[in-house]
């Protein structure tokens, strides 16, 4: 199954949008929401609480700090 260019999330087939660059490289969309944040507002998905690289970056932060508090 093809997983969201943005959010990250497994697009149940069906559903969602390809997205062709011209380059040739193939974006999968599982929505409008994330294409837009993609393509329109050129977002990085690291900076995204509902993504799930947003979601890796924030326990990375989580780790980092807590390693901090130990010290
Ligand atoms: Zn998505």
């Amino acid at each position: 199954m093809p997983v969201c260019a943005f959010c990250g999330r497994e697009i149940v087939p069906g559903t969602g949008r390809l997205y062709v660059l011209n380059s040739g490289k193939t974006l999968w969309f599982c929505s409008k929401k994330c294409r837009v944040y993609y393509l329109k507002r050129k977002r990085k998905p690291e900076k995204e609480k509902w993504t799930v690289a947003g979601r890796k970056a924030k326990e990375r932060r989580i780790a980092l700090l807590s390693a901090k508090a130990k010290k």
